[in-house]
């Protein structure tokens, strides 16, 4: 697996440069999408970025003792009852998603006689996190539950910027300032990439960015970030009607040279792509044959001769098959292609050329 940090900072400052004025934060949640969060939050610290979201305190706790101390960390989920003083210590800035995660974080802060800083979220008709227009009600009839609490961001979450449904968008939109002219004017953060690249009324004062940086989403000068190649093991002949992988659901239907690469389900490769599915080489496609295995997978290689050998790499996601291609052809989305790989995997890091560089907050 080869991760391209220079890649990853280029993009981030194509889409700042798309979003400006806004700011950009980065979102490394699921360890930067599996692609490490280590690196990744320290290219995009160099690349500029000085706001991260991470979805709970275990990420954020482990980002923070990465990142020290002068870059915002926030915590989609918020926080569960009793972790407020962890977070606090660690300087993080929870998402406050409920009045209770609310009270919660602004009860601590009036103990501590520190406005804690804190991001409030919206839910404008996603269902998932965030107060209701009941719960907003609740808090301009007592303002004084925000005293204790330095409040950074106004939020929401959009659900259907990635499929381009702007009458959603707008919908939600509509629900955001109607409930965010009830309460004092926080900046606000309702962007994700999609949004960003595609609504410029979204955009607000605050784009978090996840996809677009790692460079999945098709935009105006983003670079690909990620590329996987695996290895053949083992190359052999066969002759027609020969089954080939588990429930032998794949016969050759000539003699064919099936070749036999070291990478599987548990490697995060999809079993969907059973039958269905190719690796590369150059841009020779090799299909996948019979149903993906744990470790392994068979394709068949009929077309290069003996030009495949064991030892040799083929290509899985590169220049060409995107990481969407494969995952639309393993009937997915590229977020869930992109955090099952990379556990299992040597990952080999392109560094940027400021690598050598310590960032501010590095
Ligand atoms: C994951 C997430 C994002 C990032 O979305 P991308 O589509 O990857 O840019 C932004 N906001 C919230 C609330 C998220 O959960």
């Amino acid at each position: 697996m080869t991760i391209d940090l220079a890649a990853v900072g280029a993009n981030y400052r194509t889409i700042r440069a798309h979003a400006a004025p806004a700011r950009v934060a980065a979102v490394v949640k699921a360890d930067a999408y599996g692609l490490g969060v280590g690196p990744v939050a320290k290219a995009l610290v160099r690349a500029g970025c000085r706001d991260f979201f991470v979805a709970d305190l275990t990420e954020a706790s482990d980002l923070r003792g990465r990142l020290g101390g002068d870059c915002d960390i926030y915590v989609l989920n918020g926080l569960w009852a009793g972790s407020e003083a962890a977070a606090a210590a660690a300087g993080l800035t929870p998402v406050l998603n409920s009045l209770a995660q609310l009270d919660r974080w602004a009860g601590l802060g009036r103990a501590v006689g520190r406005a804690l800083p804190a991001v409030l979220q919206l839910d404008t008709g996603m269902s998932r996190l965030g107060l209701e227009p009941v719960d907003v009600a609740a808090l301009v009839r007592s303002p004084g539950r925000l005293d204790g609490l330095d409040m950074r961001y106004l939020m929401s979450h959009m659900a259907c910027a990635d499929v381009g449904d702007d009458a959603v968008n707008a919908r939600q939109r509509a629900q955001f300032e109607s409930l965010a002219a009830q309460l004092p004017p926080w900046p606000r953060s309702l962007a994700n990439s999609a949004a960003a690249l595609t609504d410029q009324l979204a955009r607000g004062d605050l784009v978090r960015s996840g996809l677009a940086i790692y460079g999945a989403v098709p935009g105006p000068g983003l670079r690909p970030v990620v590329g996987l190649s695996a290895r053949v093991i083992q190359v052999r002949t066969v002759t027609p009607g020969t089954g080939v992988g588990y429930g032998l659901t794949y016969q050759a239907r000539r003699t064919e040279h099936i070749a036999t690469v070291g990478v599987g389900y548990a490697d995060g490769w999809p079993r969907a792509l059973s039958n269905r599915g190719a690796a590369y080489l150059g841009e020779v496609r090799l299909p996948i044959v019979g149903q993906v295995s744990m470790d392994s997978m068979m394709i068949d290689a009929t077309e290069l001769g003996d030009r495949l050998q064991a030892g040799d790499a083929v290509e899985l996601i590169g220049p060409n098959q995107t990481l969407a291609q494969a995952a639309a052809l393993a009937d997915t989305i590229p977020y869930e292609l992109l955090t099952r790989l990379g556990r299992r995997y040597a990952r080999s890091y392109r560094q940027d050329a400021d690598a050598a560089i310590v960032g501010a907050c590095a």
